[in-house]
């Protein structure tokens, strides 16, 4: 068991909520970050703690700095020092781009860019006085090859790949590994736009036959913060069943 301390935003739903599951089995100490998903990340925790593992739901918004530094300062007084944090939380938006409004494109900015640059800040500065500390930022394969009608979620999903490889070279010689996830199709509430008839054309078009779940993603994140990862940074790394190679 590792002992450390994970802070894991977005972890209500989906995939952040497998991670919370999966780090906590491994032996990490969690905050749980939510914004509207109250219920479901207090019950998580409730889940967690009945298992003796100590896991704190917090609220807070990932656009908002203040609530953001306000959540780290929480961590830091529970667990006194943040070994792992996971910028998971995001949303996502299926239009044409000719639709996208300013207000659309200001909130996928806001919460999917600027989320993970106030959280990675917020964080990084107790990182660097360890000299020590892992950096997983969620981007998309959309992130890497575009998506037709996602064309302000491809563009954060890339700019999340471009600040993960820029900030692994500032923070190496600080002994942080900065690296990114890059999912494929997985099965959320993401996915909920979309109709069966749709799902069974993702799988076609994916070499694996079948769309990707929570769990490969937690398991790919959990590699990662592992010390067998040690020398890896700046990557990106896709768990895509082949959908993009
Ligand atoms: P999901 O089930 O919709 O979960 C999204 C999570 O993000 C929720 O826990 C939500 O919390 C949180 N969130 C949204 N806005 C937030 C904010 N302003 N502040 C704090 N938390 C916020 O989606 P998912 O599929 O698990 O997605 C997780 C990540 O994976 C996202 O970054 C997404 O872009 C990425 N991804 C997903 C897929 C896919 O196919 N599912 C593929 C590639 C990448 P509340 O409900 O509490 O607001």
């Amino acid at each position: 068991m590792v002992n450390k301390t994970a802070i894991i935003t977005g972890a209500s739903k989906g995939i952040g909520k497998q991670m919370a599951k999966t780090f906590a089995e491994n032996g990490y100490n969690l905050l749980i970050n939510y914004n509207n998903s109250k219920k479901e990340a207090e019950e998580l925790c409730q889940q967690l703690n009945s298992k003796g593992i100590i896991a704190y739901a917090y609220r807070a918004d990932v656009s908002d700095r203040k609530q953001v530094d306000s959540m780290v300062e929480f961590c830091i007084k529970r667990f006194r020092n943040i070994d792992l944090l996971i910028n998971n939380a995001g949303v996502a938006q299926s239009i044409l781009f000719t639709d996208i409004t300013q207000d659309d494109w200001k909130r996928m900015i806001d919460i999917n860019l600027t989320g993970v640059f106030n959280c990675t800040q917020s964080v990084a500065k107790y990182m660097i006085s360890e000299k020590k500390g892992k950096i997983i930022n969620i981007s998309s394969i959309w992130g890497m090859v575009g998506g037709s009608c996602e064309v302000h979620y491809s563009t954060v999903k890339a700019g999340i790949i471009g600040f993960t490889k820029a900030l692994a070279k500032e923070l190496g010689p600080s002994n942080i590994q900065v690296n990114s996830i890059a999912p494929g199709v997985i099965q959320t509430d993401m996915l909920k736009g979309l109709n069966d008839k749709d799902l069974e054309e993702l799988k076609y078009d994916t070499p694996l036959m079948r769309l990707g779940t929570a769990d490969d993603i937690a398991e790919c994140a959990l590699f990662l913060a592992s010390d067998k990862a040690d020398f890896i940074t700046g990557q990106v790394i896709s768990p895509n069943g082949g959908f993009v190679i």
